[in-house]
């Protein structure tokens, strides 16, 4: 049973809280508000929630420096210069609301289509993410958006495998004799997940990490695979190959609880260990040794994070590296098996936050966020419906962060374009809003999280007032709903209403107001014998669900839209993993963390740069058709021959050139979820002194 950490003195108060960051880890805060002032003097971990043990990461340890920036918006501002020119004119809520409210009245009254919401993980909670925002919008009948950014891809290869996005549990990690971490820096972005693989290792784990760059995790690691972007299928298929022709298939378990094997078989048998070292671009023995390790060790887990299923094929990836643990067995141990994410754990009342049934019947067309270039600049047609004539942005920077740059700039640029932005600063994207909206921080507003990485719910309660005239996203919501002339009835809940409407049983909202936090009761192995929550109840090699919609019903390797090598123009491979104090582009105008971070940089294996005439610390030109940006590069084995590593995500203002990594990076779409293809991406490097 947890305890209650907050503690009161006659000088501080202690509120409890959640981090808010798109992160697995989910951390439990305390902050500690002086009550003279009212202001927060101090925000660090819980060291009574498990999975927190009192540590943050050096990004949030810094939540100070965030919420109390000097440059914070807080006040509602009105745009006075060209779109993009970030001169703005500060008005009064009064003035932005009316205004708001009539702009996009007279839009609705056309076509509602023609104004889209884009919004995505910029704060993780439930309340002032998709709850007050998503019933407004439904009751205007706007444009549906697909949010797909980040992780659909995965999600849809885990759903179609395992039935849901459930897995191992995180903390049994710490038990496992052997530790594959694929895809993942967890040491920048699951710290808290490494502490369970340090107590493994002390206890002699193995650990191996894959991934194409050497990255911190990787160094620490036992081995470490260096293999192409987009080849992660094709190394999931040599693996499977070994273990089958060695016996090490667990054939009972394959045989009590799962479908398609057979099927499957055949598709294993055309990857033997040397083909798949070929595609992957390692040395065969590597993916013998590393079979041998998850044929015959007990105890074998999993870590696969995202980064690996940004690439076309990154469905079938994670589809054919979930069939690992099936097909071993591993499962059969509360230490083995596989974690991507266990978001399928948690008793969310979507509906009841979000409320449909506003659309009263409507069904308006659907916006993939990921071709928000493509979409804005769009005219009205019979296929695509009215041009987008008004966007309302918050929680997201997609001037920053969506693909193909160029086009998400030309887009955002139109004069004809209303664009209200909610946000806690000014971003690239707030340069072209036409009204700005003071968002308020997590120390300031009510909210209530799940997890992708654990199975703990959070309540995050203010601990502060609300900075200037800042408004949590909800309330500004709320408000437009007032303006608007929406009297349903739930326009009216408060944002700790809505924490309370967020989770159905077992979440107990009493001892989330206690303590915090409350852990699910969970299974310890939840697939040791079958149970999967596929239409079958087994681990679906074979899904007839992708059949029935005309797809591959097994998984398979599907090459890269841009494989390294394939373009003599373009013969590099380009990924672009975030730098180590960012998270996305959040935190890059944190001062102190930017610093740090020094400036927008291109790691480059000397190889590549010898060739090229490239020296360490050099200005350089990264560029394919679509764009280019220029940056220093680092020469160093973070990269590996034939792949460059465009650390991101900087604001485009705070780069030289005004540019960013996704100047490069295109707009297709991956093969299950149409997710974006991030790390599909082919450039040139040239020197640019
Ligand atoms: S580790 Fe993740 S959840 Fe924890 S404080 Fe940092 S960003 Fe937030």
């Amino acid at each position: 049973m947890p305890v209650s950490t907050a503690k009161h003195t006659p000088h501080t108060r202690e509120v409890l809280g959640a981090c808010p960051h798109d992160c697995p880890d989910t951390c439990a805060l305390i902050t500690t508000v002086d009550q003279q002032t009212g202001k927060a003097i101090r925000v660090q971990g819980n060291p009574d929630h498990p999975q927190t043990a009192g540590a943050l990461c050096t990004k949030v340890a810094k939540y100070l420096d965030r919420t109390y920036h000097d440059e914070r918006l807080l006040y509602p501002l009105r745009r006075t210069g060209a779109k993009g020119s970030g001169q703005f004119e500060r008005v009064s809520w009064e003035e932005a609301l009316e205004d708001i409210a009539a702009r996009l009245g007279a839009i609705a009254k056309r076509d509602p289509q023609a104004i889209l919401p884009y919004s995505y993980a910029g704060t993780m909670g439930l309340v002032q993410g998709e709850s007050m925002a998503s019933r407004f919008f439904n009751r205007l009948g706007a444009s549906q958006l697909a949010r797909t950014i980040c992780s659909i891809a995965g999600g849809e290869g885990l759903i179609h495998s395992i039935g849901q996005k459930v897995g191992m549990l995180v903390e049994h990690f710490a038990d496992s004799h052997l530790i594959l971490i694929w895809g993942s820096n967890s040491i920048t972005s699951n710290l808290h997940f490494w502490r369970y693989v340090q107590e493994a290792k002390r206890a002699g784990a193995k650990l191996v990490c894959i991934d194409p760059r050497r990255t911190e995790t990787a160094e620490k690691c036992h081995v470490h695979l260096a293999i192409q972007p987009g080849t992660d299928a094709a190394l999931a298929f040599g693996l499977m190959n070994e273990i089958v022709a060695n016996g090490w298939a667990d054939e009972d378990y394959i045989e009590k609880y799962t479908v398609g094997w057979a099927k499957l078989k055949e598709r294993i048998r055309q990857w033997p260990a040397d083909k798949a070292a070929q595609t992957c671009g390692i040395d065969a023995d590597s993916i013998r040794a590393l079979a041998r390790d998850l044929g015959t060790t007990r105890d074998a887990g999993i870590r696969l994070n995202y980064g690996m299923q940004r690439v076309r094929g990154g469905g079938n990836a994670v589809r054919a590296i979930a069939a690992l643990p099936a097909v071993t067995g591993a499962w059969r141990s509360h230490a083995g098996g596989l974690l991507m994410s266990n978001a399928g754990r948690f008793p969310i009342q979507r509906d009841a936050l979000q409320r449909p049934e506003l659309l009263a019947g409507a069904t308006p067309r659907t916006i993939n966020m990921v071709t928000i270039g493509d979409d804005l600049l769009k005219p009205a047609s019979p296929l695509f419906g009215p041009a987008i004539e008004a966007l309302v942005v918050y929680n997201s920077n997609p001037v920053a962060v969506a693909p193909e740059s160029q086009k998400v700039v030309s887009g955002f640029s139109r004069e004809d374009l209303f664009t209200v932005v909610i946000e806690q600063f000014q971003t690239d994207t707030a340069d072209y809003a036409d009204y700005v909206l003071p968002a308020t921080t997590q120390l300031e507003h009510w909210d209530i999280h799940g997890s992708y990485g654990h199975t703990d719910v959070l309540l995050n309660r203010p601990a502060i007032a609300p900075l200037g005239e800042a408004r949590s996203n909800a309330s500004i919501f709320r408000d437009l709903a007032g303006r608007m002339g929406f009297t349903d009835s739930c326009f009216a809940d408060s944002d700790e209403a809505l924490c309370r409407q967020a989770f159905a049983e077992p979440v107990d909202f009493e001892q989330l107001e206690r303590h915090g936090y409350q852990t699910l009761p969970m299974p310890s192995a939840p697939f040791a014998e079958g149970g999967f929550p596929t239409p079958s109840g087994k681990f679906e090699f074979f899904s007839q669900r992708l059949q029935d919609a005309g797809l591959d019903p097994l998984p398979d390797h599907v090459p890269n839209y841009e494989p390294a090598g394939a373009d003599k123009r373009y013969p590099l491979a380009f990924i672009s993993p975030p730098a180590r104090r960012f998270l996305n582009s959040t935190f890059v105008n944190v001062r102190s963390l930017r610093d740090v971070e020094g400036e927008p940089l291109l790691e480059m294996h000397p190889q590549d740069a010898q060739s090229r005439s490239i020296g360490d610390g050099e200005w350089v030109l990264v560029y394919n058709d679509r764009g280019e940006y220029r940056c220093k590069v680092a020469l160093n084995n973070r990269a590996r021959p034939g792949v460059v590593n465009g650390l991101g995500i900087w604001w485009r203002k705070f780069a030289s050139d005004g540019r960013n990594v996704n100047e490069l990076t295109s707009q297709r779409l991956t093969d299950l979820g149409q997710g974006p293809v991030f790390y599909d991406c082919a450039v040139q490097v040239r020197s640019d002194p």
